[in-house]
């Protein structure tokens, strides 16, 4: 079968490889309908989040249709139309009995201390060979797969993977409550989920923090309040536009791969050195590919932000992703201003029900922002579009060429 296999920094390719097979009474196998491109596959072709061991199918996110399951496979059945949480959990052992699935004590093949396991990953998170192809094992597939009702379109589904439950619970753990102010910085993806989860969880103002006029607009559409980071400095316009105060809760969904301004009320002398000196030390296996691949210089101006921006005793969520490397923090300065900092990679198992839940009651369409679709066949141009930040490339769905799309 056809799927996008890493070869190296820098370098993936659509390779042929074998079919999945059952390898466990708790596995099953899906034909895949649909799958996508995120800013954590980025990250890991940029080689800001190392250790990718060659030969690993990337993808955590897909729709598809169940082509067979293990003895022991209970909640699904051959023929079932599922979306795919793309952190693997057992769904049995404690942390899983809390719903803490991202803590999953089982799932990792490291070991319970080696962190979350996920589809397409470093070999620090399983590895797991990932959904951008035309078939997938599915581990712990009971806790793994998640039915689809009918009235969810495919399209919308594989935002239920991972950006939608992953936007929400940056929202919920930024406390959104009726008429407060919220802040997110970052619009791509995961962020418009964000927006829309705090919106709909009773937000007065969502304030949308990007440096793309096409992403910042999408925001708009929204209904937040756009700020471009190289037009307004963003800590002084969210105090400003919060009488004063500052945001009551902020989201970082960008992570590691932030860009800093370099024009604008918000650059500075020191910012540029600074960002020279970081470009060099913070990732020496960066291999550079043309135009390709390029790195983010500012690892840590949305933390930076967030801290500077949020209202004292405010809550600073972090979804954005960063390597167990990365270990700056202003933790002195979140001290000092009493804030609360939660920082997750998503419980998908958790949150997917909750986002299936605010579709029917919102009519909320996260699909609306996923604008380009594609043949698997041309994974690898599409990766290059979205990793420019291209106008239009938001989101990306790949389809294997035999599949017809219901959405
Ligand atoms: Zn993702
Ligand atoms: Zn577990």
């Amino acid at each position: 079968m056809k799927a996008v296999v890493f070869h190296g920094v820098g370098h993936i390719v659509l390779d042929d490889v074998d079919e999945p097979k059952i390898e466990s009474a708790t596995d099953a196998v899906i034909k895949i309908v649909s799958s996508s491109i995120c800013g954590t596959d980025l990250h890991m072709v940029r080689g800001t989040m190392t250790g990718m061991k060659y030969g690993t199918i990337l993808g955590h996110e897909a729709v598809g249709i169940v082509e067979k399951i293990g003895q022991s496979v209970k909640s699904v059945k051959v023929g079932d139309r599922v979306v795919v949480c793309s952190t693997i959990a057992c769904g049995d052992c404690t942390y899983c009995k809390y719903e803490e699935y991202a803590s999953c004590d089982r799932s990792n093949p490291n070991g319970p201390e080696a962190g979350t396991a996920f589809f397409g990953g470093p070999e620090s998170t399983g590895p797991f060979n990932g959904l951008q192809a035309e078939r997938a094992r599915i581990p712990y597939a009971d806790s793994v797969l998640v039915k689809l009702p009918k009235t969810v379109t495919d399209a919308d589904g594989l935002l239920c993977s991972d950006i939608f439950p992953t936007g929400y619970m940056g929202a919920e753990m930024a406390d959104v409550k009726q008429g407060d102010y919220i802040a997110v910085f970052g619009c791509g993806p995961v962020g418009q989920m964000a927006i829309a989860s705090a919106i709909y969880m009773g937000a007065k103002e969502v304030f949308a923090i990007d440096i793309c006029p096409d992403r910042l607009k999408v925001a708009e559409q929204q209904g937040a309040i756009a700020i471009n980071f190289e037009k307004l400095d963003p800590v002084q316009s969210l105090r400003e536009m919060t009488n004063g105060f500052g945001p009551d809760g902020v989201i970082d969904a960008v992570g590691i791969d932030a860009v800093r301004p370099h024009k604008g009320p918000a650059v500075s002398i020191v910012e540029v050195v600074e960002s020279a000196i970081e470009k060099t030390a913070a990732a020496p296996l960066a291999v550079l590919t043309g135009n390709h691949w390029k790195k983010g210089d500012g690892p840590d101006q949305v933390l930076r932000w967030c801290v500077d921006s949020v209202r004292k005793s405010g809550v600073v969520s972090i979804i954005g992703v960063y390597p167990e490397t990365e270990e700056f923090f202003p933790i002195g300065k979140a001290m000092g201003k009493s804030l609360t900092v939660r920082a997750a990679n998503c419980s998908h198992r958790k949150y997917i029900p909750k986002c299936l839940d605010m579709m029917k009651n919102s009519q909320f369409k996260p699909s609306k922002i996923l604008t380009v679709f594609n043949g698997l066949e041309n994974a690898i141009e599409c990766y290059k579009h979205f990793d420019k930040r291209e106008p239009g490339w938001l989101k990306v769905e790949l389809m294997p060429d035999d599949v017809e799309n219901c959405a």
